[in-house]
């Protein structure tokens, strides 16, 4: 199981993160990974992050990296700075896409895909362990999950090495596109992304951010549950670890978590699963 934390937007916030981050590396999770701003505001927190954590904890880290909008230049500078700090693991990543770059002429992007990315970073010299992101609800703007599976073929084709999942609420929708995955040709290891919700303003957001199909099941717990906060949380932890349970129970056996940077949420987790995990 691996966890990942979010850099922060300010330096008013670093110390807290840096906190934050520091207890979660504590429970020795088997990675974690660090996430990045689209715009690449927060990208030197990013590694800040990623170096203090492997340094002083020696968890292994995986460095978030996007490229959308970006030129060559900086992008080779983010790859410089990424070798400078002893990163080996790399998320690389399109972006998202904001509403002005939506409508933008990108026939002249340099990176107009996460596959152009990944490329790069192969031919950087720099031995990265490269992964790439992947939906199992189809991303929003694929026509269809052919489309989007051939789109991700392309990039286990290009050098990614893994896959780590959108978050899903529904373990029968990740079993599926897992097969399809396998039927297209994709062999790479899938890692499962969990998102623990622990209150219930996070639900209308993490259904906007993912565009997840919220199983009946999880409604009924927010409808319940969703005014008190102490009783909230503790289902979503329930929810999140039952979730990890059935997929450990059917062979998905690399989770990760998105912790949200609470180390509470991430340690109860880590303790629901204590014998499973041998931890
Ligand atoms: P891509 O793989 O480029 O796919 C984007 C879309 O383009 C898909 O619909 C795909 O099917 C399509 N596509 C790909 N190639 C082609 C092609 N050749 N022709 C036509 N269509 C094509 N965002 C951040 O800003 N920072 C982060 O740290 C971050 N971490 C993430 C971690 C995970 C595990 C996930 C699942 C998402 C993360 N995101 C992050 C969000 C991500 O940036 C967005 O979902 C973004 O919209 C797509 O990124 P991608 O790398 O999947 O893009």
């Amino acid at each position: 199981m691996s966890f990942e934390v979010f850099p922060p937007k300010t330096d008013a916030a670093f110390a807290s993160v840096k906190a934050a981050t520091e207890e979660i590396a504590q429970l020795k999770p088997a990675f974690m990974s660090v996430t990045y701003g689209a715009g690449g505001g927060t990208s030197a927190y990013t590694l800040e992050i990623a170096r203090n954590i492997e340094a002083q904890y020696g968890v292994p880290m995986l460095a978030h990296l996007t490229c959308v909008s970006s030129t060559r230049e900086m992008v080779a500078e983010r790859i410089a700075a990424m070798k400078a700090a002893g990163i080996e693991n790399v998320m690389a990543l399109r972006g998202d896409l904001t509403p002005e770059l939506e409508g933008a002429d990108r026939s002249n992007w340099p990176y107009r895909y996460a596959v152009d990315l990944i490329r790069e970073l192969r031919e950087s010299g720099g031995d990265f362990c490269i992964g790439g992101a992947c939906y199992p609800e189809v991303h929003p703007e694929s026509a269809n999950q052919k489309e989007d599976i051939a789109h991700i073929k392309a990039k286990v084709e290009a050098g990614c090495q893994f896959l780590t999942t959108q978050m899903f609420f529904d373990n029968n929708l990740l079993y599926n596109f897992l097969y399809k995955l396998r039927e297209a040709g994709v062999t790479v290891p899938v890692v499962a992304g969990i998102m623990p919700i622990t209150n219930a303003n996070q639900v209308e957001r993490a259904i906007k951010l993912s565009g997840s199909h919220m199983p009946q099941r999880f409604k009924s717990l927010v409808d319940k549950f969703g005014s008190d906060p102490a009783a909230m949380k503790q289902a979503g932890i329930a929810y999140a670890t039952d979730q990890i349970i059935d997929l450990f129970a059917n062979n998905v056996t690399n989770i990760h978590v998105y912790t949200m940077n609470k180390p509470d949420v991430a340690a109860q987790i880590q303790r629901n699963l204590s014998d499973i995990l041998g931890k």
